[in-house]
């Protein structure tokens, strides 16, 4: 680890707030200080890229405009409203949380990390994001483009393996925070870390760090390495998982309300089989325990000595 300064923390300060300013985009969830808004945003982007996030983000909040409204809705329709944006379970904690909100804290989102880790499907990273970003504390977290930018700031090169624990890393970004500035630093290390520090091609020759970053004397030739493995590695990932499974049984339930086992075996899978049925099980079992199906005919477990019943499958009410 290169020493980290007083100095070179108000150099890294400086130059990242200055680019930040020159740099950032125009998104709809930095004019906002509402924690609903601010969470709503944040679930949205954990797994989908800001371009694709807008125009749900916009038709989210004209259907469901305030926690309240979230809290009340029927279940079914908070994940058809998701329907598009993949990975259909964090509707249903987005939900989750709202009640909470609703429930235990009278409708006004707490503010203290410890309380807003509390919440149901909100972890470490959106709760620094709602202290952050809705009530503008000096606050440090981690999600994947603070980690990297952090860690090559800070550390050295990422690639091939990372050389600083997640513990020393969020004791690094802790001390990078300027006191006062929460909100716009926080924004600026991940609009830095999407736009100018990515994982894949880092802009090192046009960048305004480049003399307090760790990683810059290194990761120009360690990058070249990389590119080709990662994108394999990324894809058998996905199409071996059973991810894009769930994605479509929960979308033909959308357009069919209700089917059994047999009926939506052949619309999920091309070449659905009767042997298939005990896999589909377990593939709608993981969407119920989600809370993103019910199960409407026997409820017992399936015994795999004994053929699946037809069960019928259903959104929730
Ligand atoms: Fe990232 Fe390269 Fe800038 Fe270092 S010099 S902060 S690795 S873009």
């Amino acid at each position: 680890m290169n020493e980290l300064s007083d100095a070179k923390i108000e150099e890294i300060r400086a130059g990242l707030l200055a680019w930040f300013a020159a740099n950032h985009r125009d998104l709809p969830w930095r004019h906002t200080r509402d924690p609903y808004r601010v969470l709503v945003s944040e679930v949205m982007l954990q797994q989908t890229q800001v371009d694709r996030v807008i125009p749900y983000y916009e038709r989210w909040l004209a259907l469901f405009p305030t926690v309240e409204s979230l809290a009340t809705a029927a279940t079914s329709d908070v994940i058809t409203a998701w329907s598009g944006l993949g990975y259909n379970r964090r509707a249903v904690y987005l939900q989750k949380t709202a009640r909470a909100v609703i429930e235990n804290h009278r409708g006004v989102f707490p503010s203290s990390l410890e309380e807003l880790v509390n919440l149901p499907g909100v972890g470490p990273y959106t709760a620094g994001a709602i202290a952050a970003f809705a009530f503008e504390q000096d606050v440090a977290f981690m999600d994947t483009n603070i980690r990297r930018v952090v860690h090559r700031l800070v550390f050295g090169s990422d690639i091939p393996t990372r050389q600083a624990t997640e513990r020393e890393i969020l004791a690094a970004a802790e001390r990078l925070v300027p006191e006062g500035f929460g909100w716009a630093w926080n924004q600026a290390m991940i609009e830095f870390g999407a736009l100018q520090c990515t994982q894949r091609r880092p802009a090192c020759v046009v960048c305004p760090l480049q003399r307090q970053c760790a990683a810059f004397p290194e990761i120009q030739t360690d990058i070249a390495e990389l590119p080709v493995g990662v994108r394999l590695k990324n894809e058998a990932t996905f199409h071996g998982s059973n991810r894009q499974f769930r994605g479509r049984v929960v979308e033909e339930l959308r357009r069919s309300t209700s089917a059994t086992l047999a009926e939506l075996g052949p619309k999920v899978k091309h070449d659905f089989a009767e042997r298939d049925l005990p896999w589909l099980y377990g593939v709608v079992s993981g969407l119920k325990r989600d809370g993103l199906v019910t199960i409407k005919e026997p409820a017992a477990e399936y015994d795999p000595d004994s053929p699946v019943p037809d069960l019928v499958v259903a959104l929730p009410d």
